[in-house]
């Protein structure tokens, strides 16, 4: 033992907090040992991916207990029939049903997203080979962008985007591209669909480098759902330069009408080239299941597979079974409106509006979505109803949301999260909501913007 802590002394400092070293080598095993130098230092492969808006805003949460629309999740009951079919499986006869399953997903809803994923795709889709369940739609992402993404390669990342995307490339040894979806005008009503890409500044990022383009649609945190054009545009890119598309497509069912969610595997030419990632968190309302999944051609779909095989292995069987159920009840009414794909974003679409009023009456100017459950609004013309001078955070928004979750009792998220460095900046004026939440607390939500709106500094 002794020896080799000599040889780490070079490497590390090994600090006793009761003294003497070598007085206390039997205990070098214990908690009062901390390891710590360069030898120890976090893997450069993972730089950048330090500082997290969600463990930073969680913890604000818990310490301040503001009214919670940051973090996305619903605060009001999962469909009865997936939450039933949890507890059966847990009590219930088959014994195995709590044990591990195969490793690339339970069969019972691997054959239940085939059959779901091949109507919606309207082609064959392989249970075994094309679809793989992960945890959360954030492992799809991993085994996603980490088997296939090398040194070397480039992957272009659509502004704002889910957080995650930009450190996974990175951890992945690639360089992300990143270009911004602008809003076609700054005043008046907003719609998502204001927010587009540039064609030109986005063909000039395609080159023999680039591997991957990420596309989220219904986006988070816009809302935008991407139209046919748009798709097409991309798609038209992906298969000029044989580039692949990740397409996050957590928030499929959640599209307020008229619009429309056209998936990126359907477009012509772009199933062989496509992985697609969806999440039974926003499906079923159940975000704390974590259970994703990602389907696409079986030989890109074989890189996941070695990614997940050595990491997670196998994904909650209990979960997958339950979940798998809930799919088979919903295959059997996918026509009728009482399907939870349909029911739920109608339930939606009255407290998206609600929230667009409120933020609106308070001075703020709101994006209305098209789909998914955050709201994006400029406040920028209160910015007179906060004093932001204790908070140190560089960018505004995260001075202005933790002003607001600390002084106001309401919480929202810091778009600029979802912006590269060098882009950040075109987000401070603006503040994410969640309005997957109790009717009750959006109405609450609504008095306190008023009150603040109506009080002086
Ligand atoms: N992608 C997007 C766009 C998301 O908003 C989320 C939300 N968590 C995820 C992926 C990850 O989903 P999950 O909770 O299933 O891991
Ligand atoms: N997708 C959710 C959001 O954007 C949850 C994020 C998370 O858990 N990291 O709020």
């Amino acid at each position: 033992m002794l020896s080799r802590v000599t040889k780490l002394k070079d490497f590390t400092r090994l600090v006793c907090s009761t003294g003497n070293l070598l007085n206390h080598s039997r205990n070098i095993s214990t908690s009062s040992v901390i390891m710590s130098g360069e030898k120890f230092s976090l893997p450069d492969r993972f730089g950048g991916g330090e500082k997290s808006v969600w463990v930073e805003y969680i913890q604000l949460a818990l310490d301040y207990k503001p009214l919670n629309l940051g973090q996305g999740f619903p605060d009001f009951a999962a469909p009865d029939y997936v939450c039933k079919a949890l507890s059966e499986v847990a009590i219930g006869p088959d014994v195995l049903l709590n044990q591990y399953t195969r490793g690339f997903g339970h069969p019972r809803l691997v054959n239940a997203l085939s059959k779901l994923y091949s109507k919606l795709v309207g082609r064959n889709i392989n249970a075994n080979t094309e679809v793989l369940v992960t945890a959360g739609a954030y492992e799809a992402l991993f085994s996603t962008i980490l088997g296939h993404v090398d040194k070397g390669d480039e992957v272009i990342i659509i502004e704002p985007f889910f957080d995650c995307y930009d450190p996974m490339v990175r951890m992945a040894g690639g360089t992300p591209r990143f270009i911004p979806l602008r809003p076609s005008k700054k005043d008046g009503v907003i719609s998502s669909s204001d927010w587009v890409l540039d064609e030109k500044e986005l063909t000039a990022l395609f080159n023999e480098k680039t591997k991957a383009i990420i596309v989220n649609t219904p986006h988070n945190p816009l809302g935008k759902v991407f139209n046919i054009k748009e798709l097409e545009m991309i798609a038209n890119l992906c298969k000029k330069f044989n580039v692949m598309c990740i397409s996050d497509e957590v928030y499929e069912w959640l599209v307020y009408k008229p619009h429309k969610h056209i998936r990126m595997a359907t477009l012509p030419g772009m199933w062989e080239r496509t992985i697609t990632i969806g999440s039974a968190g926003k499906t079923f309302s159940v975000t704390g299941w974590k259970t994703g999944w990602a389907y696409g051609p079986e030989n890109l779909m074989k890189n996941l597979q070695v990614v997940h095989q050595n990491c997670v292995y196998t994904c909650n069987t209990t979960i997958q079974e339950a979940v798998g159920r809930g799919f088979e009840l919903e295959l059997n009414r996918l026509d009728s409106p009482e399907c939870y794909f349909y029911s739920l974003p109608a339930e939606l679409e009255s407290k998206r509006d609600f929230m667009a009023k409120f933020l609106t009456d308070v001075g703020m100017n709101p994006t209305i979505p098209e789909g998914g459950y955050f709201m994006v609004a400029d406040w920028s013309k209160l910015a007179n109803k906060v004093d932001l001078s204790k908070e140190t955070d560089k960018y505004k928004d995260y001075r202005f949301t933790k002003y607001m979750t600390k002084n106001v009792g309401l919480q929202g998220i810091p778009p600029s999260a979802f912006y590269s460095e060098g882009n950040k900046n075109l987000a401070e004026d603006y503040v994410r909501y969640c309005f997957i939440k109790k009717d009750e607390n959006l109405q609450k939500a609504a008095e306190i913007l008023q009150n603040w709106s109506k009080s002086k500094l």
